[in-house]
């Protein structure tokens, strides 16, 4: 395909700005892929398994970079936001700002300067679960594969102490923003989503409650690089759970938090519910739903967990959690079949919170149409197209597709230039 040399910017490296990004570059396309974190894979990365699967996302994510590393069509810009926007001809011209680079490119990630840095930070990878050293690799497996430094943490005479030991000088602590103007034909806004906060769900005793966690602070509890190295415990006494509680809607399909329904927290409680089963077989797991939503091929992930023992499926919502006595926690919920108020124990609750669109917290400077919940629609006159969950809450295969169909769009619009 012949577009013009201007490229087509996709913002968020997530599966979804990955997948739009390759696709538009293999067919001939010009593509600028700009990701405000340090490394590429957005929520994906932070998953222990994935379903319909149930296998490491890492290894999907590795096939992608390499497509993508291999491809000379794509410029890859991490670290880096969009500042300003405006309509120029039929595209648009752009400001990008990037963060200091207190490491170069030149690094090797051989890990010398964490060697003499004491300073530790709440591990962001790990959702603030854990410390890390304030100069460390992203995580493990971290494209690209580089040391980030959070400079302000340290003091400036650590500082000199990390630059001193890196053996091929790829420490800058001189480095200073950068900003670059340019003209792009399109943009694809793959911007992805963070989680709703279970802080709003202090009924629920989020936030206050050890042992009560989120669901994608069990992924990373179930990861080998997690908080607990994966291991799955309490966190109040670092006890493996003999009763896991799975709270489903929890904030969402209610008016008072997210009125929609995320479409993917079913399948992911039921695939975490297996993560508990593998670790821990003789843990008692109940998974309290509204509905249980597990359309096409995923419906294979309920058909296991149901016919697992010890799970037990229960059609309740659930309005309360609290501390009892012996140390548990205590639930009351709606027995929906049962038609009565019951109390129920659990020594772990996980909280099936659902997607928010980064759209509706950060915004862009770009006029995106949104919809009442925050998510993207296209704008064909404008040449911005949505893919992921920036347009709509939706799993990896669906985010994928969006991606493909996104790139195609915008292909198009700037062969009509
Ligand atoms: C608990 C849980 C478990 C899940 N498990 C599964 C599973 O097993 N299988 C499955 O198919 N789906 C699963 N999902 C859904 C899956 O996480 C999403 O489908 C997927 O993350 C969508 O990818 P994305 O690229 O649209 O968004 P994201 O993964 O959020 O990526 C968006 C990227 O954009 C970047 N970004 C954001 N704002 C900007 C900006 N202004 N400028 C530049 N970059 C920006 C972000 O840093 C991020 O890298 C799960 C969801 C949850 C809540």
């Amino acid at each position: 395909m012949n577009t013009t040399d201007k490229p087509l910017l996709v913002l968020g490296a997530g599966i979804a700005g990955i997948t739009a990004a390759l696709e538009a570059a293999e067919a001939g396309g010009e593509v600028l892929l700009v990701e405000r974190e340090p490394y590429l894979g957005g929520r994906v990365a932070r998953n222990h398994l994935y379903f319909p699967k149930l296998c490491p996302p890492l290894c999907g994510l590795e096939i992608n970079l390499q497509r993508l590393q291999r491809n000379p069509r794509i410029r890859v810009l991490t670290s880096t936001s969009l500042v300003a926007a405006e309509r120029s001809g039929s595209g648009w011209r752009v400001v990008l700002e990037s963060r200091p680079a207190w490491i170069r490119d030149n690094c090797t990630a051989c890990g010398e300067c964490a060697r003499v840095c004491q300073t530790t930070v709440p591990d962001p990878f790990n959702l603030g679960m854990n410390q890390v050293k304030a100069v460390r690799l992203p995580h493990a497996a971290a494209w690209p594969h580089r040391y980030i430094l959070d400079h302000d943490a340290c003091s400036p005479e650590e500082l000199e102490a990390i630059r001193r030991a890196c053996p091929v000088d790829a420490v800058d602590l001189q480095a200073q923003p950068t900003r670059q103007e340019l003209e792009v034909t399109a943009v694809i806004v793959a911007t992805g989503w963070q989680p709703y906060s279970p802080a709003r769900l202090d009924n629920l005793g989020a936030g206050q409650l050890p042992d009560v966690i989120s669901n994608v602070q069990m992924e990373r509890m179930a990861a080998p690089g997690g908080p607990t190295d994966g291991h799955i415990k309490r966190l109040s006494d670092g006890q493996p759970p003999q009763r896991v509680a799975f709270v489903q809607c929890a904030g969402s399909r209610d008016v008072n938090h997210l009125p929609y329904c995320s479409g993917v927290c079913c399948l992911a409680s039921l695939k975490q519910a297996l993560y508990v089963k593998e670790q821990l077989p003789d843990c008692q797991v109940d998974i309290y739903y509204i509905d249980r939503r597990a359309l096409g091929r995923n419906e294979d992930v309920l058909t296991r967990v149901e016919a697992t023992e010890g799970v037990r499926l229960v059609k309740g919502k659930v309005g309360e959690i609290k501390p009892a006595a012996d140390g548990k926690l205590s639930l009351r919920l709606e027995d929906v079949e049962a038609g009565r108020l019951v109390d129920a124990s659990a020594d772990l609750v996980v909280l099936a919170t659902g997607m928010v669109p980064n759209l509706a917290v950060d915004g862009l400077p770009l006029e995106i149409p949104l919809d009442d919940d925050g998510f993207a629609r296209d704008d064909e006159s404008a040449r911005i197209f949505a893919a992921g969950v920036a347009r709509r809450p939706e799993e990896v295969a669906a985010s994928t597709r969006d991606a493909t169909g996104a790139a195609a769009k915008a292909l198009v619009a700037a062969r009509r230039a």
